[in-house]
């Protein structure tokens, strides 16, 4: 039998799930790979030197062997283990949303350019800025942009007319905002106010450098996450309809076995 073949790839860990006796199913994110799905043989054992190096969103480099069903990681070195994260439940939380997020927004062999910088520089954030909220919807549309899904900010979804700077409509379901003249055809839309689509125009357009320096109030946050929640929770119910979600099941079928009860643990 031919030696299996080894390749070497940065990734970020975004969760883990016991797999057998001893070992560990790893979701990572690769740069340049994309989603990627490995065992961790034996790093359940007290004395495995891999294990620290395996943690929920450290930046790891891995070397990895095809595997007839999984790839399996014989090597790791943490790059970035992001201690702040584990130290503090806050941005822990925010910290596994993000990784959340990148997982349930990719497919495993499928690379979104620019997703794994953002998903690093998104984890960075979270341990130090003061504004989880706004590190969080920033990371959200860009993420959306990075697999596809961009929010329509600038133009009314239905009539296509410039979006004026008064009170405007968003709806999830037209994918972004539907001018007051359109909301009526539109009955899912709800009422976006002023500031909440600017800072989300804001945020989608701008570096982190320029949105950073945006000072939403908390009222104003509080409205942008429950229309970000809406939105991504609505791409991702379309998402599993999609005949791309349904060749990546045709693909599962035909030579990985997807072992779903194992892919379904929580970040711990
Ligand atoms: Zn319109």
């Amino acid at each position: 039998m031919a030696k299996p073949r080894t390749y070497t790839v940065d990734a970020v860990v975004l969760r883990r799930t016991d797999f057998g006796e001893a070992d560990r199913l790893v979701v990572l994110y690769a740069r340049g790979r994309g989603k990627l799905r490995a065992l961790a043989k034996g790093v359940r054992r007290i004395r495995s030197r891999k294990a620290g190096h395996l943690e929920p969103f450290t930046e790891t480099r891995l070397m990895l062997a095809q595997g007839r069903d999984l790839d399996v990681i014989t090597q790791a070195q943490a790059l970035q283990t992001f201690p702040q994260l584990r130290a503090d439940l806050t941005r822990f939380t925010y910290a596994a949303y993000v990784a959340e997020l990148a997982d349930k927004f990719t497919f495993e062999g499928e690379d979104h350019p620019g997703l794994y910088g953002l998903l690093v520089r998104t984890l960075q954030r979270l341990t130090q800025h003061p504004d989880l909220d706004l590190v969080t919807r920033y990371y959200e549309l860009h993420l959306l942009e990075a697999a596809g899904f961009r929010p329509e900010l600038g133009v009314c979804t239905l009539c296509g007319a410039v979006i004026q700077p008064e009170a405007q409509y968003f709806d999830p379901r037209h994918g972004g905002v539907v001018c007051p003249k359109c909301a009526a055809k539109a009955p899912g839309s709800r009422p976006i106010s002023l500031p909440a689509l600017r800072y989300l125009r804001h945020f989608q357009r701008s570096s982190f450098r320029e949105a950073a320096r945006a000072r939403p109030t908390a009222p104003v946050h509080r409205e942008m996450e429950t229309l970000m929640h809406d939105f991504l929770t609505h791409v991702l119910e379309r998402r599993l309809n999609a005949p791309v979600f349904l060749q990546h099941l045709r693909r599962l079928e035909n030579g990985l076995p997807p072992s779903a009860k194992a892919d379904e643990g929580e970040v711990s």
